[in-house]
């Protein structure tokens, strides 16, 4: 990882004005230092990093600031606004539940809430019977884990193993961080679950010491049945984000399917973290489509919500009715306004069909990206993603290794130049607009990333 922090002088940078962008001051923009003191003095410093934009408006696919500035958002908050900044069925929704008074409800029953289950069910088409609702995404990871030992517990699993993947991500509670696979995050835990157990994951460069994704999995499996674990009796989950996040990296399909198949033999129930992937992000309703496996779990949250705290895990009704009544609840489940966001966004993703939409930009988004792989070869050493989700992956010309400070001074100067990509601290900017992006805008991002990597390399 590295430790590189955002410059926070302004710097003169050359001024824009596009349709879908504007840079009309130095950047950090004036009056952003204050701010940034502030919340230094206030807010916990984990929650501090990001490049120093301070967020005054987003519309569409453009977050603006205070002073006029206005950039091309390739972030979507952090896939969220899938279905753009400021979605006006959104609004609406949210506030027939103000006008309506009521903001809460706890677990009482509502129209709305029976409603938009009825409709986020029906969004799956018939994968899944039920929803357990929640507000965050390692909440949802929570469920999903007391869900699959639960059910370990019921069908007589001597142990309550689960299988994750190193590097993988799924929140930042307790057992999030243990089913995570990044070391130094879980130091802090202080032990490890001797009952999660993870495999490695099939990034290219590893698959290239084996024959095929599958015998790259029959030996991660056997190694952990050296380890003293019986794959048939002593594991019941398995949990995968749909791709590896911080590169945007989706395994190869055949993997998945060996996966589904010795979940399947061995009765161990599938859980597919969907929290970046869900609600159309990659040109599917769900992002586990692209590998035609049947989960038996997923969990959801920031696309699901389009800025609403609702996040979710959900799976057949033999499952997901497990715990007992009051087992597994939350305050805010299902809250009203919740039930609003996740309901306007899946009716917008139906009615603008921005699956489809999703695929096509996909489609050029990632037609465009690797014609830069190819140009910047010496310094781009891969392009991930499907759909409107894509990580490029920057090395050093010299080394040939991963070059995490190139990719956030690329980071930086595409915010100088008025577009938002994510930086993630590793070799990767990643990136993912909202799905109601123009493609005029879509490319001149790109054009603009293309810049930005010109200048810095
Ligand atoms: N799972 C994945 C794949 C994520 O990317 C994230 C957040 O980045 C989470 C879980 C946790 O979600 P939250 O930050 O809402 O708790």
């Amino acid at each position: 990882m590295s430790s590189f922090s955002f410059s926070k002088k302004p710097v003169n940078v050359p001024l824009i004005k596009t349709a879908n962008r504007t840079i009309q001051t130095p950047i950090p923009a004036p009056g952003t230092d204050e701010i940034l003191a502030k919340l230094s003095r206030h807010e916990a410093r984990s929650m501090q990093g990001t490049v120093p934009l301070v967020w005054d408006r987003a519309q569409g696919f453009n977050v603006f600031d205070s002073m006029g500035n206005k950039w091309i958002d390739f972030t979507s908050a952090i896939f969220i606004a899938n279905i753009g900044h400021s979605n006006l069925r959104l609004i609406k929704s949210i506030q027939e539940v103000l006008d309506q008074n009521l903001l809460h409800h706890f677990t009482y029953p509502s129209k709305i809430k029976a409603t938009y289950h009825e409709k986020l069910i029906e969004f799956t088409e018939g994968e899944f019977d039920k929803a357990f609702l929640l507000s965050g995404g390692t909440e949802a990871t929570e469920a999903a884990l007391k869900l699959m030992r639960m059910n370990g517990q019921r069908i007589g699993k001597k142990r309550l193993g689960i299988i994750s993947m190193e590097g993988s991500f799924h929140g930042r509670t307790l057992g999030s961080q243990l089913l995570g696979g990044i070391e130094p995050q879980k130091e802090w835990i202080g032990f490890s679950d001797p009952d999660i157990f993870h495999i490695r994951c099939p990034y290219p460069w590893v698959l290239e010491e084996y024959s095929s994704p599958k015998q790259f999995l029959k030996e991660e499996l056997s190694k952990l049945e050296k380890n003293g674990a019986c794959l048939e009796t002593d594991i019941c989950g398995v949990i995968m984000e749909t791709f590896q996040g911080w590169a945007s990296l989706f395994y190869p399909k055949s993997f998945m399917k060996d996966i589904e198949s010795f979940c399947r033999i061995n009765n161990i129930l599938l859980t597919m973290d969907e929290v970046q992937a869900g609600f159309a992000r990659t040109g599917k309703r769900f992002g586990y489509q692209h590998y035609e496996i049947k989960p038996d779990l997923i969990t959801c949250g920031k696309g699901m919500g389009s800025g609403v705290a609702l996040s979710g895990v959900l799976g057949k009704s033999e499952i997901m009715d497990i715990p007992e009544v009051g087992m597994m609840s939350s305050t805010n489940s299902a809250n009203p306004i919740a039930c609003a966001g996740g309901m306007a966004t899946v009716e917008e993703i139906l009615k603008n069909n921005l699956v489809v939409e999703a695929q096509r930009k996909g489609i050029l988004f990632h037609k465009e990206l690797n014609k830069l792989k190819d140009k910047y070869h010496e310094n781009i050493s891969y392009v991930f993603g499907k759909g409107m989700i894509a990580s490029v992956l920057f090395k050093s010309a010299q080394t040939n290794k991963p070059d995490s400070l190139l990719s956030s001074i690329v980071a930086e100067t595409c915010m100088q130049k008025g577009l938002l990509v994510v930086h993630t601290g590793r070799e990767s900017v990643k990136m993912g607009p909202p799905l109601t992006i123009s493609d005029d805008a879509l490319l001149e991002g790109l054009s603009v990333l293309d810049e930005a990597i010109a200048e810095r390399i």
